[in-house]
């Protein structure tokens, strides 16, 4: 409802008063708290579900988020922005939302149908509008393909791109009036589909649009100025839960259709996509940032100390650029085609120092060199060679190395007596 027509919430009140009763609601969302990557030791990474949600139906809760389905709308604006697929509507799930859209582009163009326009709208708002257009007027192009869903605000770049892999030519988002302030999110996911459609060198008409329209004229006459353009090859894919799974096949699919194939594409900051680079001088490989990472991009060694990185998993959340106390990380926003996307590079490494006295691996000798430098001479405990030597031990040889010196640190000397009030 238009929060702005006063008289439709004064009818909605009076209508309330004789809904008595139960009634079910469905739960619009699922979330798999596994992958979400909202928070790691108090530091926020993604935060894109609670930002976007017009409901506030979703907070943070620590390291995850909350939903509450109570309040929850089913606008999916967290589903289509969510970087990993933590959260993910279910009305209908992504699989199905995509296996459905295949279905319907290619029996239009199976039956000889040609420059598909693939017009996405809301059951409550788009299906009385295109009625209308079909029966009076011009009436709707048989390219016109209405493709009806519960909300046009849950889809998101996966989806988008696998429409084009389909076979459609254009792809048209029809957004009621009453909306129209909620489509921030909307338009981000858009804008990046574009920003694929645009790098791959396809006809500029070969794009996503938004049409915020409650007017059927209106709306004709924009689907009506609609060119049609030669269009490529299908690459149709089997599209699974797995939102990255699926984006990756979807991009991936569209770029070998592409008259421009791509290896590497730069994106808008704050995209879902990317590398990290580590500055090899300041980093300590003490490993902060593996922990950290909620993707599991990040990944240790255990032999050595070593920080490896796989692109593909990278959601850009930001969380190891925060944790790393030495700041030697940075992120860009890009899409990287190639297969080595998925697998490890490493990005730093070093042989492990070894125990001066037993020999054991213990540490990275970058880690120690920079507690040296901040210990020594500074602190009390470690003003001579030999007291700096002790950093240089593993911790078994470190306590035995104290206990063996004159000065042990175990050893109190003689204990005051315990002053008493008799
Ligand atoms: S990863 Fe997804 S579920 Fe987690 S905070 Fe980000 S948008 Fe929300
Ligand atoms: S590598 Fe960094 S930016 Fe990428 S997902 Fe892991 S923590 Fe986030």
């Amino acid at each position: 409802m238009d929060p702005a027509n006063t008289v439709a919430i004064a009818e909605a009140m009076f209508d309330i008063i004789d809904l008595v009763g139960e009634f079910e609601k469905p739960i619009f969302v699922s979330y798999d708290k596994s992958i979400c990557a909202h928070s790691r030791s108090g530091q926020t990474g993604c935060n894109n579900c609670i930002d976007n949600c017009p409901t506030s139906a979703i907070t943070s809760d620590g390291d995850h988020i909350l939903v509450n389905n109570e309040i929850c709308d089913g606008c999916g604006h967290c589903s289509a922005s969510c970087p990993t697929g933590a959260i993910a509507y279910a009305m209908p799930q992504r699989s199905d939302l995509i296996g459905r859209s295949q279905v319907l582009l290619s029996t239009y163009l199976g039956a000889g149908g040609k420059n598909a326009v693939l017009l996405v709208h809301e059951s409550s708002h788009g299906g009385d509008l295109i009625s209308a257009i079909a029966r009076f007027g011009d009436g709707l192009a048989e390219n016109i393909l209405p493709f009806s869903v519960h909300s046009t605000t849950h889809i998101g770049h996966d989806a988008l791109a696998a429409f084009f892999t389909s076979g459609a030519q254009s792809v048209i988002l029809l957004v009621s009036q009453k909306n129209r302030n909620e489509l921030d999110a909307l338009n981000i996911q858009i804008d990046l589909t574009n920003t694929f459609l645009d790098g791959m060198g396809f006809d500029e008409n070969m794009r996503v649009s938004l049409l915020v329209e409650d007017d059927p004229d209106i709306v004709a006459e924009n689907l009506s100025a609609i060119p049609a353009i030669k269009t490529p090859a299908i690459k149709n894919f089997t599209a699974s839960k797995n939102k990255r799974e699926t984006a990756r096949l979807a991009i991936g699919n569209l770029n070998a259709m592409a008259p421009q194939k791509l290896e590497l594409l730069a994106l808008p900051t704050g995209s879902p996509y990317g590398a990290i680079s580590i500055n090899t001088d300041t980093c300590t490989l003490c490993l902060a940032c593996v922990s950290a990472c909620p993707a599991s991009a990040l990944g240790d060694h255990e032999e050595r100390p070593q920080v490896s990185f796989t692109e593909h998993a990278c959601v850009q959340c930001g969380l190891c650029k925060t944790t790393c106390p030495e700041n030697a990380i940075s992120l860009t926003s890009q899409f990287n085609f190639d297969k080595s996307a998925l697998s490890p590079v490493v990005l730093n490494s070093e042989e492990p120092l070894e125990c001066t006295r037993c020999g054991k691996p213990f540490g990275s000798k970058s880690a120690i060199d920079k507690v040296i430098g901040i210990l020594a001479g500074k602190n009390p405990m470690f003003q001579t060679s030999k007291q700096l030597d002790l950093l240089k031990m593993c911790d078994d040889c470190r306590v035995i190395s104290m206990s063996e010196t004159e000065k042990d640190p175990m050893t109190f000397g003689t204990v005051p007596q315990t002053l008493t009030a008799e």
